[in-house]
């Protein structure tokens, strides 16, 4: 391929894709069922013998994919928990993409351990976690789960005399693991991937909120490790940090935060008391893709104590001391990877801490905006709207199964369902950076619109 092609190329996908964030607005929030059908059609066929031409290639990426999508790049989409991309981090992930650069050390890319480093930094300042904390991007909120509760493991199982990576976990002290009963399935997943076992876990009561009460607390011995959730992921509830650190600090165990999105409320003033006493925690598992509004996969494992973190993710220097430059591949548990600290560099350099305190604030002054608008429509709110999260019914779990249907199929937002204290819900999450108070009033409308035609009201 010569130099013009390429160019002419990537210059082509630039189009496209601008053309494509351009025109979101106007289509369905929902993926169309015939322009998947058909995508699913035109990708049936083998392996193809010969190749296609590269310009080729893009048009049918862009003619079958792009319809096919759910615009959750868009500014009504408040399905699960889904951030758009920021602009500078979308284009700096694309410029980061033609570098290519292999971010599992200092010596494969310099140039992403550079951004790394300062993107862990400033994570950790945004966020309000300690300075010396270590860190490591990850692919999402579970990987980051995954990290930190190897270091976890690592830690508890150390100061029992046991050395994990060496000696594994047949034979070894058992570990408590103690969650609450709303803990994200995530985190089991992790458990079980880590050999601490789904079922064996101690569960904690939870309130209306999804929330640990922090009341008759067991007795727990070490090796212990105490998981928390800051951000429940349909209420948006904190579990009571300022009584269950150290409630379980004093049992000797290690306290893990699952704050895949809630942690971000730390940036601001208005917002930070959901967070209090949660930076007393050793280690704390975020997403960046989620509310820093960067693009996937983005997610972050900071652990207090950075050598847990290293000899818990160490590729074979564990017993030495770590470099003078940081490799990611001795934190992470990854080897070759890409360059997510770009994106989230970019994400924070483009907004500072006024951007980003204003982007936390205005989705989750959106989030009450929706919740007393479907108030005034009868609807009925099941969570304390305290954060971007907006837990509704519209009556019984029937009628609301349909008026979530009737607004997927409307397409000016998208909802999911979800089940919440035993009913059926539907669930809102504002956690774009894109989303005006005018997308929450149109959403607001149409959803309103579909309660009434479920009910038979007229206008
Ligand atoms: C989304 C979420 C996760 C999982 O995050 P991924 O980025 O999808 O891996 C874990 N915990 C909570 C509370 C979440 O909201």
């Amino acid at each position: 391929m010569v130099a013009t092609d390429r160019l002419i190329l990537l210059q082509d996908a630039a189009n496209r894709a601008a053309s494509y964030l351009h025109n979101l607005p106007s289509r369905s929030a929902a993926a169309d069922t015939e322009a998947v059908r058909q995508l699913r059609g035109a990708l049936d066929g083998d392996m193809p013998a010969a190749g296609m031409a590269d310009n080729d290639v893009l048009e049918f990426l862009d003619h079958y994919g792009s319809p096919a999508t759910v615009a959750s790049a868009g500014s009504r989409y408040f399905g699960f928990v889904t951030g758009g991309s920021l602009p500078a981090s979308l284009a700096a992930n694309w410029l980061a993409g033609s570098w290519d650069q292999n971010g599992f050390s200092s010596v494969s890319s310099p140039a992403l351990a550079a951004f790394e480093d300062t993107a862990l930094r400033w994570l950790k300042q945004a966020l309000g976690l300690p300075e010396t904390a270590g860190g490591a991007l990850v692919t999402g909120a579970t990987l980051a789960n995954f990290t930190c509760l190897a270091a976890a493991r690592h830690q508890v199982l150390k100061q029992a005399g046991w050395d994990v990576e060496r000696q594994g976990l047949f034979g070894a002290p058992e570990i408590t693991v103690v969650v609450g009963a709303e803990v994200h399935a995530t985190v089991y997943k992790v458990l079980a991937m880590l050999g601490l076992g789904r079922d064996r876990v101690v569960k904690l009561p939870t309130d209306e909120q999804g929330r640990i009460r922090a009341e008759n607390l067991p007795d727990i011995k070490s090796p212990a490790i105490v998981c928390l959730q800051a951000g429940n992921v349909n209420s948006g509830g904190f579990d009571p940090a300022t009584t269950l650190i150290p409630w379980a600090h004093k049992a000797g165990a290690w306290v893990h935060v699952d704050a895949a999105f809630g942690l971000w409320a730390a940036i601001s003033d208005e917002l930070a008391g959901l967070v209090e006493g949660f930076a007393d925690a050793d280690s704390w598992a975020t997403d960046a893709h989620k509310w820093l509004n960067v693009p996937y996969d983005n997610g972050v494992a900071i652990v207090r104590d950075a050598d847990a973190l290293h000899q818990a993710m160490a590729i074979n220097a564990a017993y030495l001391p770590p470099g003078a430059t940081r490799d990611a591949i001795e934190y992470t548990p990854d080897s070759s990877r890409r360059a997510r600290g770009v994106d989230i560099w970019a994400a924070l350099q483009s907004l500072g801490r006024a951007g980003l305190s204003e982007m936390i604030e205005r989705n989750c002054r959106q989030a009450r905006i929706m919740a007393d608008g479907l108030r005034q429509a009868g609807a009925t709110i099941l969570n304390d709207v305290v954060l971007n999260q907006v837990v509704v019914t519209f009556g019984n779990d029937e009628t609301t199964g349909q008026v979530i249907k009737h607004v997927q199929e409307d397409g000016t937002c998208w909802c999911g369902g979800t089940v919440w204290q035993g009913r059926a819900a539907m669930r809102i999450s504002v956690s774009s950076w894109a989303t005006t108070d005018d997308d929450i009033n149109q959403s607001l409308d149409a959803i309103s619109a579909a309660f009434q035609a479920i009910r038979g009201d007229r206008p």
